[in-house]
């Protein structure tokens, strides 16, 4: 258990023997809820890193009511190694390899979060960015399962894309929500940057979440429009090759349009990709390499509220 004398502020290091993940520890002067908040699950995912231990080093635990758990680097060897989103140890992916059934480090460190960590939590947030090879639209996923629990908290989101998601199996928000843990996974920044503007909005995100679960005061601010999604694509390279997408972040793009094209080395076309309904681009693969198997994309489904009209406006 995480437990520390109220109204102090504990930074140590948590996660299975052997691996340890750094962490600050609020524990608020007056009680509360228990939110567990982490970063880089996916290594090469970076604002949400400087996000997390900035947040941290700002909440004044005299303030806060309840707990809060930050975790601004879980995948720290892949994170030392500069690897995009698995843990090199062994190839794992901490959001889809739960709930850590075989043996090696991803498994233990997902056993490690069901056992002792997301125990402790009444609330998850994961942050989450675009990978190295990809950019990105941000954007929030929201777990059908928990919507109606979770619908007061995405209110106080300055994020305008909200993106039903359908977990059934692997993912780290999955695992939270079926131990009875509400559960939001958050999309900002991308290509292994981290740029300070990905940095604000990710600590205004965390601090405006803490305030809406009562944790600290919650701050003053008016937030973005959003738009609801039913459920994301992802289509899959058919073959290895080089990739070239002709789509872009934050665009809509209709059914039937090419969202790119594989050619092999010799400058061959091998095949065109085309979006199967009209949606938003979420993400797009930019490495020029692609295996068979890789996403090369994802694009969220409209809404049937959603018309086409309205997307034409958009529409940059
Ligand atoms: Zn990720």
């Amino acid at each position: 258990m995480c437990t520390g004398q109220s109204g102090s502020k504990q930074y140590m290091d948590l996660g299975p023997q052997e691996y340890p993940i750094p962490a600050i520890i609020i524990s608020g002067k007056y009680p509360g809820k228990t939110v567990l908040v982490t970063a880089q699950i996916h290594s090469g995912e970076y604002p949400a890193t400087s996000a997390v231990s900035r947040a941290a080093k700002q909440l004044d635990p005299s303030a806060v009511h309840g707990k809060v758990i930050f975790l601004p680097c879980v995948n720290m060897s892949g994170f030392r190694r500069e690897t995009d989103a698995f843990v090199p140890e062994d190839g794992g992916n901490l959001n889809r390899d739960y709930p850590g059934d075989g043996s090696g480090t991803t498994a233990e460190i997902a056993r490690y979060f069901i056992g002792e960590l997301f125990p402790q939590a009444d609330f998850v947030l994961d942050l989450h960015s675009g990978g190295i090879p990809e950019k990105l639209t941000p954007c929030v996923f929201v777990p059908y399962r928990m919507e109606k629990e979770l619908m007061p908290v995405l209110q106080v989101l300055d994020i305008p894309h909200a993106v039903r998601s359908h977990n059934c199996h692997g993912e780290a928000g999955y695992a939270a929500n079926m131990l009875g843990i509400p559960s939001l996974l958050l999309e900002r920044g991308y290509g292994g940057l981290c740029m300070q503007e990905w940095i604000d909005a990710y600590m205004a995100d965390i601090l405006a979440v803490l305030g809406s679960l009562g944790i600290v005061r919650a701050p003053d601010r008016t937030v973005c429009k959003k738009t609801y999604y039913t459920e994301a694509v992802y289509p899959e390279a058919q073959e290895e090759g080089l990739w070239f997408p002709c789509i872009c972040e934050d665009t809509y793009i209709r059914k039937g349009e090419t969202i790119g094209h594989t050619e092999d080395i010799y400058g061959n076309l091998l095949r065109t990709y085309t979006a199967e309904a009209d949606g938003l681009v979420l993400y797009y693969r930019t490495a020029l390499h692609v295996s068979k198997g890789t996403p090369i994309a994802a694009y969220a489904l409209l809404s049937s509220a959603f018309s086409m009209t309205d997307h034409e406006r958009l529409r940059k």
